[in-house]
């Protein structure tokens, strides 16, 4: 008796056994990455296990997060820099004003030497 060769995968999502084929051959897509995915669906009404949908709803869903995550990643690097922008741009403010008090000094002394010694 020949043995019928009978191919299985596992669902690379729920991991259940596939049958590829045979007689009791489960229904399956396989996606262009070459993943095996169970589908039960009776024609004309909605799935009743699709876990090529399951999957990539979940892929999409992990996609957002990392998406939502990175961004958010970005905003507050962006916001400390910008503090730190903030910084830097406050700092030649202080350093003028330093600058024209020191100048203001200066002047008052000379003003000084002028009232006090008259020419
Ligand atoms: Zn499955």
């Amino acid at each position: 008796m020949k043995k019928k060769l009978i191919f299985a995968r596992k669902c690379d999502w729920c991991n259940r056994e596939i049958t590829l084929n045979g007689k009791d051959s489960d229904s399956y897509v396989v996606t262009a990455e070459n993943r095996y995915f169970c589908l039960t669906q009776t024609p004309g009404k909605p799935a009743e296990r699709d876990c090529m949908a399951d999957y990539l709803n979940h892929t999409k869903q992990k996609l957002y997060e990392h998406t939502f995550k990175k961004k958010l990643e970005k905003k507050e690097k962006e916001q400390k820099e910008e503090e730190k922008e903030k910084k830097i741009k406050s700092m030649p403010r202080v350093l003028a004003k330093l600058d024209a008090f020191q100048k203001e000094l200066k002047d008052r002394k000379w003003k000084e030497r002028l009232s006090k010694h008259p020419s």
